[in-house]
C-alpha cells in the first residue's frame, strides 16, 4: 500500500470514474455534475481579453481585488452581509479547494466535525486528511430533513466545527430558515466553527430562494462561507471559488491554500468578477432554466418506476431504484444502467460515510444541468430500457 492510509478508504472519486465509463460507452451522462452548454458571453469574453492583455502570471495570494471586491458587493446584494474584501475574503481554486482550505486549516488531529450524510464526497477525505474525525447526521428521504436534536447530541468535547451544505448536493433540497437558524444557535451555544458550503446559492426553484449561514443570527461571527463561479456560471472548469468569513478564520483557510495552490486561475478571475456583477435577470434565468430541465427529467424517472424525491435546487435529483430493481443496488445498478439502457449517473451510495452506506444502498442521482436534447435523449432510453 503506497498511498497514504488516512486517504486510502476513499479511492478514485466517483465521478471522474463515471465520466470516464460515459465516454467509453458513449453513454449520455447525466452523472458528473457540470454543464454541457457555455457560460454568459460578458464572463468568456472577459477572460479571453485578460489573457490577451497579459494578466497570465501569479495573481496576488488572497485573490485579485477587483474578485474580491466583486465577492463583498455580492454577498451584500443577495444577502445584506458585508464583508471586508482585503481580510475576509480569500479566492480559492473552486470551492473544492475552499472546503480544503477552511478544514486544513482549521482542524487539529482528533477533533470532529459535524456533517450531514449524503454529502460531497471530498468532505470525508479532507476531514481524514487533517486526521480529524467526521461524526454524522443522517438526512432520510424523502424531504431530508436535519434531525436537531442528532445534531445536539453528536457534540462532545472535541467538536471543532459543523458542515453544512444547503442547497444540498446530491438530493437538491434545502435546509429551511428555520433548521438554518437552529444550526447557527446550537453552534453558538457549543461555540462551533460553522463552514456553510452554499455553491449551489442561485440554483433554486419554485419561487425559493437561499439565504446564506451568515444572515442568521449569532452566524456572521463564526461561519466561512464557501462558494464557486463553477455552478452560476456554467465555468466548472475554471475553478474560482472563494471562502468568506471574519479574518480569523479566513487566514486560517488561507494559510493552508497559500501551500495547496498558492494562487489560482489569474485570468479567471476578474471573468467571474464580470459575472457575479450581472444584473438579478441572470441570476434569476439560470435557475429557470434548470428548473425547466428538472421538470423534463423527473416525468421520465416516474415513467421507468424509481421513486424520485423532491429536488428543489442545484443540478440534481435523487431517486430510489429499489421499485425496480430490489436485488441490484448502488454502483452495480448504475453500471448495469450504463451498459443496458446507455445512460449514467452516480451511485448515491458514495455521498455516505462506510458505517452509513446501506443508507444510500439503492438510491440513485441524476444530473439535469445538460442540454435540452441530451435530457431528451436520456428520458428516451430509459424509456426503451426494460431494468
Ligand atoms: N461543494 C459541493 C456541494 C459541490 O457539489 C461541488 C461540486 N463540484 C463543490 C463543492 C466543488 O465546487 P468546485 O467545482 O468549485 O470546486
Ligand atoms: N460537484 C460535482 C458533482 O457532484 C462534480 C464534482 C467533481 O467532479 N469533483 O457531480
Amino acid at each position: 500500500m503506497t498511498v497514504n492510509p488516512r486517504l486510502a478508504p476513499f479511492g478514485t472519486t466517483i465521478f471522474a470514474e463515471m465520466s470516464a465509463l460515459a465516454v467509453e460507452l458513449n453513454a449520455v451522462n447525466l452523472g458528473q455534475g457540470f454543464p454541457d452548454s457555455d457560460g454568459p458571453p460578458e464572463v468568456l469574453d472577459t477572460a479571453i481579453e485578460a489573457i490577451r492583455s497579459g494578466l497570465n502570471q501569479y495573481p496576488p495570494g488572497p485573490g485579485m481585488p477587483v474578485l474580491r471586491h466583486a465577492i463583498a458587493a455580492h454577498q451584500k446584494r443577495f444577502y445584506g452581509v458585508e464583508y471586508d474584501a482585503d481580510s475576509e475574503i480569500l479566492v480559492t481554486a473552486g470551492a473544492t479547494e475552499a472546503i480544503a482550505g477552511a478544514l486544513l486549516g482549521l482542524l487539529q488531529a482528533d477533533d470532529e466535525v459535524i456533517v450531514f450524510e449524503p454529502m460531497y464526497d471530498s468532505y470525508q477525505a479532507c476531514i481524514a486528511l487533517a486526521g480529524a474525525r467526521a461524526i454524522s447526521v443522517v438526512l432520510r428521504p424523502p424531504s431530508y430533513r436535519p434531525d436537531l436534536d442528532a445534531v445536539r447530541r453528536s457534540i462532545g468535547p472535541r467538536t471543532r466545527a459543523i458542515l453544512v451544505n444547503s442547497p444540498h448536493n446530491p438530493t437538491g433540497s434545502m435546509f429551511s430558515a428555520d433548521e438554518m437558524a437552529a444550526i447557527a444557535a446550537i453552534a453558538a451555544v457549543h461555540n462551533l466553527i460553522i463552514i456553510s458550503d452554499e455553491v449551489y446559492e442561485h440554483l433554486v426553484f419554485d419561487g425559493l430562494s437561499h439565504r446564506s449561514m451568515a444572515e442568521y443570527p449569532g452566524a456572521r461571527e463564526r461561519t466561512l462561507v464557501i462558494s464557486s463561479g463553477g455552478k452560476t456560471f456554467r465555468t466548472t472548469g475554471w475553478k474560482i471559488g472563494w471562502v468568506c468569513g471574519p479574518a480569523n478564520l479566513v487566514a486560517a483557510a488561507r494559510a493552508a491554500k497559500q501551500f495547496l495552490t498558492y494562487v489560482n486561475g489569474g485570468p479567471f478571475q476578474p471573468a467571474i468578477a464580470r459575472g457575479l456583477g450581472l444584473p438579478d435577470s441572470y441570476f434569476a434565468e439560470v435557475a429557470r432554466d434548470l428548473q425547466d430541465r428538472r421538470n423534463e427529467l423527473v416525468p421520465s424517472l416516474e415513467a421507468v418506476g424509481f421513486e424520485v424525491f423532491p429536488s428543489s435546487s442545484t443540478y440534481f435529483v435523487t431517486v430510489d431504484a429499489a421499485p425496480i430493481a430490489p436485488a441490484t443496488a448502488g454502483k452495480e445498478f448504475c453500471l448495469r444502467m450504463a451498459r443496458e439502457a446507455g445512460v449514467v449517473a452516480i451511485p448515491n451510495e458514495v455521498f455516505y460515510t462506510a458505517e452509513n452506506r446501506a443508507v444510500g444502498r439503492s438510491l440513485v442521482r441524476f444530473a439535469f444541468c445538460k442540454r435540452r436534447e441530451v435530457i431528451a435523449e436520456a428520458c428516451e432510453r430509459l424509456g426503451r430500457w426494460k431494468p
